[in-house]
């Protein structure tokens, strides 16, 4: 018999009792997990902004060290339980893949900066020394989304923790036990290494009340808030400084130099991650007319399902629903029954029974379809056929509809790559990958899951989270 390792039998030890605790997942809610109770969830938001107070007190005493090994430590435990809280976090928002949401959780673990993203800066001259500092806020209140719950909580308190805030969040209520379990973690991390027992909070019950009080609290110096266009423009108005990181809709362009095989596999690899889920995900195709047929074998080759125009109005009925906003005037609204769905399940709906191999579903649309306009954020892809670049460029701005979200685009030629990237002026552009890419996944650069487009912070990290000082030493300290 072969040897096994130390480490291999506590790797098999450790699958054991994850797989022990997934099976806990039916007895959960905001304030536990299974017979854990959470540490750092209140009922009142004004008690968790006190105590995220306390926090930042502690941290900002901490030594760098000190704030670096914590957050090994909650790297560690993200990794450990990363499973744990994807399983969770389908099984509550019934949104997402359980083996890309431990993926995602683990790109968190890996490659959010910590400690070593504040880099303090010095100039010298015939004055002296001036420095400058980049310095916490203080308490920091952040909202975060229901389609990357735990890993928004986790990426944000180690960025937000390594510049030296203490942090309250405010969740989003349809994903209040997986963030919560995030923020348990976290404080579970800081207990195990000797730092505050509450490092990080968050509400049992998460509201727009509680939201408002989180905004208006003279204790919170920085609010960042992760999600939809509505909780963007009310932070932002909200009088305080603050982080916007809002919704995307990114178009793909796929033109006649690229690798049309390797683009259909990747640009469904992209769209198909974690359901469609991330804010970055491919929503829309606009494939050149040469070599749409050969765009589109591949992704039928890679796991999608080619629906015709019927099939596309009656999915388009149930995946969209019609409401009437505040002035009366009807609107399209995605479902929240479909969103991060399995393709299988959303095709099931319009009575198409197909193989669990089936992760994405395909269809040629015009350019004004509701699958074009609308950010699904589910594995729906729409293709559009263009003559050349001019209008693959044109349609593709207009589909991003401003965000300057996320773009991407499959070609070799090096002139209409950099048209469109000057042209749709996106936080991420990816070229010749899936969109995954941008965020660090197979691509190079630091991970996060708030990608502040609208305030300009872009790949949120430490550094984002902290306001400058400068001290300044007149006429000496200059030693050359
Ligand atoms: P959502 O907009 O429904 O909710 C986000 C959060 O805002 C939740 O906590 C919600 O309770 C809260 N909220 C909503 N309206 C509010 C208001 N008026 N005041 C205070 N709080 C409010 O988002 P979701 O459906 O969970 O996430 C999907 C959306 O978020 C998509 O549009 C997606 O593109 C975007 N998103 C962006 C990023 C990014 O990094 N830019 C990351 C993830 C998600």
């Amino acid at each position: 018999m072969a040897n096994i390792s130390e480490a291999e039998i506590r790797q098999v030890v450790s699958q054991v009792l994850n797989k022990m605790q997934s099976a806990a997942a039916t007895n959960y809610d905001s304030t536990h997990y299974g017979t854990r109770k959470f540490v750092g969830i209140f009922a009142d938001m004004n008690d968790a902004i006190e105590a995220a107070g306390a926090a930042y007190r502690a941290v900002r005493a901490m030594s760098v060290e000190k704030r670096e090994e914590l957050i090994t430590e909650i790297r560690r435990l993200t990794r450990a339980e990363a499973e744990i809280m994807a399983a969770l976090g389908v099984a509550e928002t019934g949104m997402g893949r359980v083996a890309h949401k431990t993926a995602k959780h683990i790109l968190v673990a890996d490659k959010t900066p910590g400690t070593e993203d504040i880099v303090s800066n010095a100039k010298t001259g015939d004055n002296g020394l001036t420095l400058v500092e980049m310095a916490p806020f203080g308490v920091v209140g952040a909202i975060t989304p229901s389609t990357n719950p735990s890993e928004t909580v986790i990426c944000n308190s180690i960025g937000m923790i390594a510049a030296g805030n203490g942090v309250v969040f405010n969740p989003h209520p349809n994903a209040i036990a997986t963030s919560n379990y995030a923020v348990d973690l976290v404080n579970r991390a800081s207990k195990a290494v000797g730092g505050p027992e509450v490092l990080v909070c968050s509400m049992v019950k998460p509201t727009l009340e509680s939201a408002a009080v989180m905004q208006s609290h003279p204790a919170v110096r920085l609010l960042v808030c992760t999600g939809g266009p509505g909780v963007v423009k009310a932070v932002l108005s909200s009088g305080k400084k603050a982080i916007g990181a809002g919704a995307g809709n990114p178009p793909v362009i796929v033109d006649d130099t690229a690798d049309v095989k390797k683009a259909g596999k990747d640009i469904i690899d992209g769209c198909t991650f974690d359901n469609n889920l991330p804010c970055i995900a491919e929503k829309e195709v606009f494939a050149f007319r040469n070599i749409a047929d050969e765009l589109i074998s591949s992704m039928l080759k890679n796991g999608a399902y080619l629906i015709d125009s019927k099939q596309a109005e009656q999915l388009a009925a149930i995946v969209l629903e019609e409401k009437k906003d505040k002035s009366g005037r009807v609107r399209k609204v995605i479902s929240r029954n479909c969103v991060g769905r399995d393709a299988k399940v959303l095709l099931e709906k319009i009575g198409v029974n197909v193989s669990d191999d089936i992760r994405c579903i395909i269809c040629e649309t015009n350019f004004e379809h509701p699958f074009v306009q609308e950010e699904l954020m589910m594995p729906i892809l729409p293709i559009v056929r263009v003559n050349n670049i001019d209008e693959a460029i044109d349609l593709a701005v207009k589909a991003e509809h401003g965000n300057r979200h996320t773009a991407h685009m499959h070609s070799k030629n090096i002139d209409n790559l950099s048209r469109f990237a000057r042209a749709v002026e996106t936080t991420i552009f990816v070229k010749n990958a899936p969109s995954y890419a941008g965020i660090g996944f197979g691509g190079e650069g630091h991970a996060t899951f708030t990608i502040a487009g609208p305030t300009g912070e872009g790949i949120t990290s430490a550094r984002s989270f902290t306001r400058q000082r400068r001290c300044v030493m007149a006429d000496s300290f200059r030693i050359i």
